[in-house]
């Protein structure tokens, strides 16, 4: 079980095929339906997803995972080997992933198209521009931000008060020299000196926009709705009223078509949209999934970080709002992440100890039980490591039958889809009986604080949340306003069910502290900042980029 190649080097020898047979032997599109960006990337567009909308849905599985360790346990690679492994055993298959943020591929923690033999290609480009989505993202938020200091400058006839501008800049970089800066300097021309910064796309609203919009119309409506600061008298100031959300979703209008590609075995999977899971809700687009849904009979999608946050919001937000009901949810397990919630210093994970994974179990039965509480059957899908031993996979098996949750052993990394036919099996079987029964953790006219109670509480295991005053005045604020139906998306670590990233396995006798609300009133939803929260990554001292070249044939090497 150990890749004698790099990520990069396997998917440099896939046996590409040109994506328009891919597209049309195993979904049936013709190349009218596909908007071609060379030869192995697609858009689908939105004239034929529109023309499939009163198709039947296919079955809608969710990859999510245990409280991870820095390295990531293995949901992408999971949701890849998964699709391909549906395929490999006779289902038509689609996967959904996240597209990967240029900030995590020059820094520390790698590309995001998956690793091992479960990776979708063409890895290079899709880790590094791939079809521009980022950009335009970035360029519909920045036309925003110009649209702002533009208004103020020729007047300010919406009085805006340019002390109290939130809207932001982005970039998809990893550049912590913009976090706070001062713009405007240099004179009058320049217009009026204010503290300004930047974001990183991912962490923007506009990339949730993007993600939850259901049509090119729900779009602008959204971005419509944006609040970009207060005037004098401290009232919101809204993108449409500085008539800004025509030329901003012109801009995204290519973007909003899903992109297609394929896996390493030659299957179509769509990549599309990528938020991160703090600020914003995790998920890919939810026109890929609603699209991936009506084109083949089952769709296997990531959430990002662990079940307590990424599932969390994929079910309580993404689920809610585009009307998605999953039928199985399968739960990615390490035998190394367990053994860390059991108490192993990270140097010391490779050697065997049974031990430990019976006592960073309580981590996993935390999030399968979570996951119960939505009305969908859970899958536990144990990522396979080379260094993982029998003794303790068969402790684990022993585990998870006394909480009654089936659990496979996954091979995908090392075989590619084969390795993970047994999970296909057991999540067809899941799907077929049909037991689940959707319903969102808390109703939309739950009080928003009552719904961060909910979350505290059922999810993460707290006793209680705390608040100071100003957020408390904040949370009425934002009802008044008529802003209570909104569903909450909490920012926390997800490093532990806490808000102490230490704090490993299933922690007790914790209480949250909420520092800060924030409303995303195009996205819609409220974000709960619990914690540090970073929206500007910066690079490590070593950062990856330093390793990634081009050889003498110009290919690109030391991408992971
Ligand atoms: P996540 O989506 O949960 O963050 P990924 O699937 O992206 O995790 O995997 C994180 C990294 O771990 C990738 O570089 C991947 O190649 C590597 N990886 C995943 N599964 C295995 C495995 N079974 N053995 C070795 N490396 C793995
Ligand atoms: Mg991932």
């Amino acid at each position: 079980h150990v890749n004698p190649k790099s990520d990069i080097e396997i998917s440099q020898e896939a046996d590409m095929r040109p994506i328009i047979e891919v597209a049309e032997e195993k979904l049936g599109l013709t190349p009218d339906d596909l908007l071609p960006y060379g030869h192995y990337k697609a858009k689908v567009s939105l004239d034929y997803i529109e023309s499939i909308k009163d198709k039947p849905d296919g079955k809608l599985i969710l990859v999510t995972a245990i409280t991870p360790t820095p390295a990531g346990e293995g949901k992408t690679t999971t949701t890849v080997g998964l699709g391909d492994a549906l395929n490999h055993i006779g289902k038509k298959a689609m996967i959904c992933v996240r597209e990967p943020s240029l900030g995590p591929c020059f820094g520390m923690k790698g590309g995001a198209a998956g690793g091992g033999y479960a990776q979708v290609v063409p890895m290079e480009d899709i880790n590094l521009h791939f079809t521009g989505d980022f950009h335009a993202i970035g360029a519909a938020n920045n036309l925003l931000a110009a649209m702002i200091d533009n208004h103020i400058y020729w007047g300010n006839k919406l009085d805006i008060d340019s002390r109290r501008v939130t809207w932001r800049r982005g970039i998809d970089m990893n550049d912590r020299a913009l976090r706070n800066i001062v713009t405007s300097l240099g004179g009058a021309a320049n217009g009026f000196p204010r503290e300004a910064g930047f974001d990183i796309v991912v962490a923007s609203e506009v990339m949730a926009i993007f993600c939850l919009a259901t049509d090119l119309a729900d779009l602008q409506r959204r971005l419509g709705n944006i609040q970009v600061g207060q005037t004098r008298d401290k009232k919101p100031v809204m993108a449409k009223e500085l008539e800004a959300p025509g030329a901003m979703a012109a801009l995204l209008r290519d973007a909003l078509a899903p992109n297609m590609v394929q896996t390493l075995e030659n299957n179509p999977a769509f990549v599309h949209g990528g938020p991160f899971a703090n600020i914003a809700h995790g998920c890919n687009s939810v026109i890929a999934t609603k699209a991936a849904l009506k084109m083949s009979d089952y769709v296997v999608t990531e959430a990002g970080f662990g079940a307590d946050l990424g599932a969390e919001k994929f079910l309580d937000i993404k689920c809610r709002k585009a009307g998605l009901s999953p039928d199985c949810i399968v739960v990615v397990a390490t035998i190394r992440a367990l053994k860390m919630h059991g108490g192993v210093a990270k140097d010391d994970l490779k050697a065997e100890n049974v031990e430990a994974v019976e006592k960073g179990f309580s981590n996993l039965k935390k999030h399968v039980e979570n996951m119960r509480k939505y009305g969908v059957p859970v899958l536990v899908s144990v990522n396979r490591f080379s260094g993982d031993t029998e003794a303790e996979m068969a402790k684990l098996q022993e585990l998870c039958d006394t909480i009654d949750v089936e659990c496979e052993l996954s091979d995908h990394w090392a075989n590619g889809g084969p390795g993970a036919a047994n999970v296909a099996e057991a999540v067809v079987r899941i799907c077929d009986e049909g037991k689940a029964d959707f319903k969102p953790l808390y109703p939309d006219e739950t009080p928003l604080w009552e719904k961060i109670q909910t979350v505290a509480k059922e999810i993460y295991g707290a006793d209680d949340v705390t608040a100071d005053k100003s957020v408390m005045n904040r949370i009425k604020e934002l009802e008044d306003q008529g802003f209570g139906h909104f569903p909450i998306c909490v920012a926390k670590t997800q490093y532990s069910f806490s808000t102490n990233p230490d704090a490993k396995g299933a922690p007790t006798g914790f209480t949250i502290p909420v520092r800060e609300i924030r409303l995303s009133a195009g996205a819609e939803f409220i974000v709960v900042i619990c914690g540090d929260i970073m929206t500007m990554p910066g690079l490590p001292r070593v950062p990856a980029a330093n390793n990634i070249k081009l050889d003498e044939q110009g290919h690109i090497t030391g991408l992971f």
